[in-house]
């Protein structure tokens, strides 16, 4: 049968081998899923390696600069493929193509696409039109974004099948004066809760994931738009409750002021959820918290992780802060190093401050030179290493319950994490000379402790 030359085109174009590189954080990740098995929905050719793509498609990160100059690395090397004939075309996808949208073809003018955040419906498309040797760039406009919803991949791409993660809005309500998310992502929007618990009963029920990690910019913020409510607590019971086989539900990203004692109650109420307590603190002097424009204080702060602590005995909190912010003095750096020495936090991430265009912060007076920067954060970084092997030596000897990630056949070597390690995120339990499958839970005793990794023996 003769086809028609459009016919012909679409067939050729459709059997086209797309390559994606997924950059950026677990919310990034949750967005690149949608996208190839959208890809997947359209016939294309889903492709691991760069070099096997007509099409390269990149998801981009861009919350500072470090994760900016990765990006234009990534987008730089694919370009260079493309100069050497061994792909079509480039496609820039996401918070990069957001954010630099009125720059970016003359700052790239190798890339064929680009395509801001959320612009998911319009992939296929702009792959089509790349196939042809035409250009595009469609962006989001924030400003009449209304609600917020996600398909629910079948199929994850890029996560082991028993981990998923759930992402339950976008956007953010605060104004942090150092973050450039609110201006990319746009204004907080939860999805409806009925279409979360649908992907959440999916998940649980008909893929029996082990672990389902709850994410958004602010996951304690959730509902406030469309219930008036702050209403992780009740979407967090409902999930719970849905589980007929041993899992574990974790929450990422509470901002401190959203930890509210009906939340507290359902962790404590749920061995599904991880007593891991995840609140970036962002500071602890109250003079820098007020310029970073974080509503709370140093006392604010010691109130809650005593609430905390006291509610779920065992918890473990993992935190981040910033050091060199503008403005910080001595004092307010000793007033962060004596905080962090005084709560312990059984989990610490510390960065040095990044001056960020668009970001409010980036205008403030006494930016801080980089040399001293370092030092602050080499401090907090070697207070935090002797607190976490304080931790860690507090649990030598004792049993607890791990799930396995992952099995290094070539080692006799089980990759495991315990309630309080978080993926990608957080250290290993290494477990030798056993067998079991990624997914299943075992018990171990620890018996050592590497730098951030622990040692542990399978006991049942
Ligand atoms: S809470 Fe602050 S730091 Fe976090 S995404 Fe929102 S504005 Fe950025």
């Amino acid at each position: 049968m003769a086809t028609h030359p459009r016919q012909r085109r679409t067939h050729h174009a459709k059997s086209a081998a797309v390559a994606f590189i997924s950059l950026g954080c677990p919310r990034n990740l949750v967005d690149s899923e949608i996208l190839i098995s959208l890809i997947k929905d359209h016939h294309y050719r889903f492709v691991e390696e760069p070099e096997q793509g007509d099409i390269i498609i990149i998801n981009t990160c861009t919350f500072i600069q470090e994760a900016t100059e990765e990006t234009i690395d990534v987008i730089l090397k694919a370009a260079a493929l493309k100069k050497q004939g061994r792909t079509k075309g480039v496609i820039v996808y996401g918070c990069f193509s957001q954010r630099y949208k009125d720059r970016l073809r003359a700052l790239l003018p190798e890339v064929d696409a680009f395509l801001g955040v959320d612009c998911f419906d319009e992939l296929p498309g702009a792959i089509e039109q790349v196939l042809q040797g035409k250009q595009c760039a469609i962006f989001s406009d924030h400003k009449r974004a209304k609600g917020y919803t996600l398909p629910t991949p079948v199929e994850r791409s890029l996560t082991q099948p028993h981990i998923a993660y759930l992402k339950i809005s976008e956007g953010c309500l605060h104004r942090c004066t150092f973050c450039v998310i609110p201006d990319i992502k746009g204004p907080h929007r939860s999805r409806r809760m009925e279409e979360i618990l649908k992907e959440g009963q999916f998940r649980i029920r008909e893929q029996s994931v082990s672990e389902l990690v709850i994410i958004a910019q602010d996951t304690s913020t959730y509902g406030i738009d469309l219930y008036y409510d702050r209403a992780l607590p009740r979407l967090l019971r409902s999930l719970a409750q849905m589980a007929l086989h041993k899992m574990w539900i974790r929450v990422l990203y509470l901002h401190p002021e959203g930890i509210s004692d009906e939340l507290l109650r359902v962790f404590a109420e749920y061995p599904q959820l991880c007593r891991y307590i995840d609140i970036p603190i962002e500071h602890a002097s109250d003079h820098i918290l007020k310029r970073m424009g974080r509503t709370y204080n140093r006392q604010f702060l010691y109130t809650l992780i005593r609430k905390i602590r006291d509610t779920l005995p065992g918890v473990f909190l993992r935190s981040s802060v910033i050091v060199g912010f503008p403005g910080e003095s001595e004092e307010d750096f000793e007033e962060l190093r004596r905080f962090i020495a005084d709560i312990s936090f059984e989990r610490l991430g510390a960065f040095m401050y990044s001056k960020e265009e668009g970001a409010a912060a980036s205008l403030l007076e006494n930016q801080i030179p980089e040399k001293t920067k370092q030092r602050r954060l080499d401090e907090v970084m070697r207070l935090q290493q002797e607190i976490s092997r304080q931790t860690c030596a507090r649990f030598m000897g004792s049993e607890i319950e791990v799930l396995v990630d992952d099995y290094v056949a070539g080692e006799n070597l089980l990759l495991c994490r315990s309630e309080f390690d978080a993926p990608e995120v957080d250290g290993l339990v290494l477990v030798k000379n056993t067998e079991a499958l990624p997914g299943e839970f075992i018990t171990v005793r620890l018996v050592d402790t590497l730098e951030y990794d622990l040692i542990g023996e399978r006991v049942r």
